[in-house]
């Protein structure tokens, strides 16, 4: 009840949310209370969890805001989704996002417009805002989020909350709108480490649905999070390549704040270099791009949402996706097939896959010199609508610091961090070997 009274006194200015089924999240909250007075116990019992509109959550809409999924109903569940119904959470209302995950300001959505509730005229971040917004706006005590190339660290720096991207094949992809597979992860938005860790040990895990989920076991994530915040006995790496060339001043004075704070706490910092994670945005742009490009072929006005009528299917197939997909994902429909078409696969595509591996390796070097690694999430603060919205490039250019993760597999959280000097949140970004999400936290937990 907090929360749906946060969301009646806030969201009307900051927008986080496309749909909210109060009568059945009313329901969830009795159904978990009658579960908790037999004894249930599970830590997610009753929490309520925004989720983001790619995930399907069987009965409810999942349009990824866009307008060709306008009045589908989800007929399954997720996986991440039964596990939070198994743990007893309360599922909200669906969040906005840019469409189809393209994006960094949930200026792309086109079923909602999304406000940093830090101050309105800002955005929130992206793809992930509305996840972002409504946990900084106290509109949920946590929210799911999706992040292929920085949609839940990005947007969760610019909202000052925590948000956690899993290694690659941590949490199944089963029931997630896939935007580029081998990119993909969801994960977790709090406004505490620990929050985060307990959603995150909530939602990982095999599962048959999804191939690429690893068989190996989850850590009780939350488990060694209560108070100890000693760093002695950990290495941080400081790269240097991301304090970046047009990074402002202050977010550069923030994070180099926070590495000395951690080395206060006892952490040893090490200097590591990443030397190709400066073509990372250029290999992410290419993949990415050639993935969504093949996974949105789904949409043909056949199978899912929108349809409009033509003579012949060709025709239907080209007046819906004309007519239903937004400016941003037909650039990157258009951009993938160039990549992978023949004469131009081998210069484009198959460069990227092998500077990919470079960029993996320089990863698998530094880990072997420090336990994680220290450094921004973005190179500038959350900033003005309509900033950047009319030069795609600019804000590609935005991604440099968090694609280089998603391309490696690895895994990072981003924890708030401090202030620019006009009151906007900046997020310090703490990267960690597959599989060492233990390690983050721990020191995300100990530093926040
Ligand atoms: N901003 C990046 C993009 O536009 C990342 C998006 C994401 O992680 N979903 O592709």
């Amino acid at each position: 009840n907090d929360v749906l009274a946060s969301i009646d006194a806030h969201d009307g200015k900051v927008g986080a949310y496309l749909t909210l089924d109060r009568e059945d999240a009313l329901a969830q909250a009795k159904a978990a209370d009658e579960k908790r007075a037999a004894g249930g116990s599970h830590p997610m019992l009753g929490i309520p969890v925004a989720i983001k509109d790619l995930l399907n959550v069987k009965g409810q809409p999942c349009t990824c805001s866009s307008k060709i999924l306008e009045g589908y109903t989800a007929p399954y569940d997720a996986t991440v989704i039964a596990k939070l119904r198994e743990a007893g959470a309360v599922l909200l209302g669906r969040v906005n996002m840019d469409e189809f995950a393209m994006g960094s300001s949930t200026e792309n959505a086109a079923l909602g417009k999304t406000s940093n509730p830090w101050n309105l005229d800002r955005v929130p971040g992206g793809s992930s805002g509305g996840s972002a917004a409504c946990v900084a706006a106290d509109e949920a005590i946590a929210s799911l989020g999706s992040d292929t190339g920085g949609s839940i660290r990005q947007p969760a720096a610019f909202c000052g909350c925590v948000g956690v991207k899993p290694t690659y094949g941590r949490v199944s992809r089963y029931g997630l709108t896939a935007f580029a597979s081998s990119l993909d992860q969801i994960g977790p938005l709090t406004k505490t480490v620990k929050d985060s860790a307990i959603l995150l040990e909530t939602l990982c895990g095999h599962d048959q649905l999804d191939s690429s989920s690893i068989e190996m076991e989850v850590p009780a994530f939350s488990r060694n999070l209560s108070g100890d915040t000693s760093l002695a006995g950990l290495k941080l790496g400081l790269p240097k390549e991301f304090f970046v060339e047009g990074m402002d001043p202050e977010i550069e004075k923030s994070i180099r704040d926070a590495v000395e704070h951690c080395k206060g706490l006892g952490a040893e910092i090490v200097d590591v270099s990443l030397p190709n994670a400066k073509y990372a945005i250029a290999v992410y742009y290419i993949i990415a791009t050639a993935e969504a490009s093949a996974n949105l072929a789904r949409f043909d006005g056949i199978r899912y949402g929108m349809r409009l009528d033509g003579k012949d299917p060709a025709e239907l197939y080209a007046k819906t996706r004309a007519a239903g997909f937004g400016q941003e994902v037909k650039r990157r429909i258009i951009l993938g097939t160039y990549v992978l078409s023949s004469g131009y696969y081998d210069a484009y595509y198959k460069k990227a896959q092998k500077v990919r591996t470079l960029i993996r390796d320089d990863f698998t070097e530094a880990f072997k010199r420090c336990d994680a690694i220290l450094a921004p999430v973005t190179p500038t603060a959350a900033y003005r609508k309509g900033e950047k919205t009319d030069d795609p490039l600019k804000m590609y250019l935005d991604d440099i610091l968090t694609t280089p993760i998603n391309l490696a597999g690895n895994c990072a959280l981003s924890v708030p961090c401090g202030f620019t000097s006009n009151g906007m949140p900046i997020g310090l970004q703490i990267i960690g070997d597959a599989f060492r999400e233990e390690t983050i936290l721990k020191v995300g937990h100990a530093y926040e």
